[in-house]
């Protein structure tokens, strides 16, 4: 009888998130690494992840700060020999640290997701007073309080946007049906 180990279980858990699929093709090459202009920042880097995930270490790819400091430039992603979609893979380890309670305990980038697909969700786009005002609410109230004379300077020159512009309801059925697809394909915010 076939046994699955941890290991495997781990792999398949990441190949199963869109963006993991290629975890089984890398070739520990390192240009990816070398192409990452914010490894120096991670306490791994993407292709150590890579090897972490082969091995089944699944808490500590999960708890680590390195997937939160990715910038989404993709350079890993077109220099990859093997086609792998480093960055995707990137936001597969983000999805699966969230959803595992595992999110680096310094980053508060899950709450800025979060606070970004409440508004997108509900209102089918991001004024962006409210969407900053509701991210430090969830995170740091007292600084919401200290950067209001900046959002006041911003407003009166007309770079900050109080008003939520509106979709139609046929735009906010297609819009809610696609990140709701999103959350089944295995997204979370
Ligand atoms: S560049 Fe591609 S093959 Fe090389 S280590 Fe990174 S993911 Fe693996
Ligand atoms: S997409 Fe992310 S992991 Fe890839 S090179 Fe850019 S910052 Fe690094």
């Amino acid at each position: 009888m076939e046994r699955r180990t941890r290991t495997d279980s781990f792999i398949e858990e990441v190949s199963a998130i869109p963006g993991g699929e290629g975890i089984r093709l890398c070739i520990q090459c390192g240009t990816c690494t070398a192409s990452c202009p914010n490894a120096d920042s991670m306490d791994h880097t993407p292709s150590q992840l890579i090897a972490m995930t082969r091995a089944g270490m699944k808490e500590e790819v999960l708890s680590s700060n390195a997937m939160w400091h990715c910038l989404s430039c993709y350079l890993c992603t077109v220099r990859c020999p093997r086609g792998i979609k480093q960055t995707d893979l990137m936001h597969a380890f983000e999805c699966l640290s969230v959803r595992e309670g595992l999110s680096h305990g310094r980053t508060l980038t899950p709450a800025m997701y979060r606070s970004f697909n409440d508004f997108v969700y509900s209102l089918g786009s991001l004024p962006e007073a409210g969407f900053i005002t509701w991210y430090y609410l969830l995170t740091n109230p007292l600084r919401a309080i200290r950067l209001l004379p900046m959002a006041l300077s911003l407003r009166k020159r007309g770079r900050l946007t109080i008003r939520a512009r509106r979709l139609t309801p046929e735009g906010t059925r297609q819009l809610r049906a696609i990140l709701d697809k999103a959350e089944e394909l295995g997204g979370v915010s």
